[in-house]
């Protein structure tokens, strides 16, 4: 099912998680455990992250170089498949521009298709960690709108190859990413906007956020939206703090800033198992006032912490 209509069904808030694969080699018994304590909050959708391999030059004895791939997280459609088909719940895999040309981009939607899922997470993905700033594939996209058009394509029956025939129309439902603090190649918040409206105006049912810690950031965001026309539903993007190293990790990963007051708590704490109580009462208290003012969904990015998250979720 569409997660468009579990949002346009639904008579409350609804829950869903976002799951990163494993790392290749490990299998994939540690996401069903990661899975299983979430599952008894029935949640809508589980999304599946994607993640470009990581590689290095390394230098041959002849002086040339050869690329060395030294991370992988492979596999984002078939564990999309195993966690519906296991739990029976629907899945969004995220599909990124980066590293994809068209074609590559057109053989996963097939495959997606095939396999019976009907979301995908529409992303341009950030640079390769060996790039000063995102580089498209070559014959790839370049915004994560230029991808959405693609998929868009897909749903009028309009594939690649003009001559291909017998063609089906795909069905998915799209869901895009924003930015309540504004994305950080962007010159400024208006034009983050605008380009936002631009993926929405192409065809995507919804926006994902990025984590933010200041609900009054994600109300701010929503209020802007509407200002300019966008009417799609704005689902939050929700994360706990668990670390005191977070608190300089967070706004260099994902440029965010983490309100004072949760700051100063953190500092406060003696241990990492103090500031994963903290964590967890501020997310709780985001939670349920996000809830109170009626958000479609909940939104949370679990990354290795399921039980703080079931432990939140419990008490909503
Ligand atoms: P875009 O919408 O393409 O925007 C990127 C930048 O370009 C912005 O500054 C925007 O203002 C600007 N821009 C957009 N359109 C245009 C245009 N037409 N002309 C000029 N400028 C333009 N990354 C992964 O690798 N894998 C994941 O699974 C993943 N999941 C994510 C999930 C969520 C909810 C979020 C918020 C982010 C996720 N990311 C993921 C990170 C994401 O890929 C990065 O934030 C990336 O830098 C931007 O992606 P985007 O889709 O927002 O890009």
């Amino acid at each position: 099912m569409k997660v468009i209509d579990h949002i346009n069904q639904a008579k409350d808030t609804l829950i869903s998680f976002e799951v990163l694969p494993p790392l290749k080699g490990k299998g994939i018994e540690a996401l069903y455990k990661h899975l299983d304590p979430l599952m008894v909050f029935n949640p809508s959708f589980i999304n599946v992250t994607y993640h470009r391999s990581e590689h290095v030059f390394k230098k041959k004895t002849d002086g040339s170089f050869e690329k060395v791939v030294v991370r992988k997280r492979p596999g984002t459609e078939s564990i999309c498949a195993a966690i519906m088909n296991k739990y029976n719940v629907d899945t969004v895999p995220h599909l990124i521009c980066g590293g994809f040309s068209v074609n590559d981009t057109e053989d996963a939607l097939i495959n997606l298709n095939y396999l019976g899922i009907d979301n995908v997470l529409v992303l341009r993905g950030d640079a390769a960690k060996n790039e000063s700033s995102f580089e498209p594939e070559p014959g790839g996209h370049k915004y994560a709108v230029d991808l959405l058009r693609q998929v868009v394509s897909l749903n009028d029956g309009i594939y690649l190859e003009e001559e291909l025939r017998d063609t089906q129309k795909t069905k998915f439902c799209v869901g895009v990413a924003g930015y309540p603090e504004k994305h950080f190649e962007a010159p400024n918040k208006e034009i983050d906007l605008q380009h936002l409206k631009q993926k929405v105006d192409t065809g995507a049912d919804y926006i994902v956020t990025q984590m933010f810690f200041d609900n009054a950031k994600y109300h701010a965001f929503v209020k802007d939206c509407r200002a300019i026309g966008i009417t799609v539903p704005i689902i939050p993007g929700l994360k706990p703090i668990y670390t005191k190293k977070q608190l300089s990790i967070l706004p260099k990963t994902f440029n965010i800033d983490l309100p004072t007051d949760l700051s100063k708590e953190v500092l406060r704490c003696k241990t990492d198992l103090d500031v994963e109580k903290v964590g967890r009462e501020w997310l709780l208290m985001q939670s349920r006032e996000l809830k109170k003012a009626g958000v479609p969904v909940l939104h949370y990015y679990t990354l290795g912490r399921p039980l703080l998250i079931a432990d939140v979720v419990k008490d909503i």
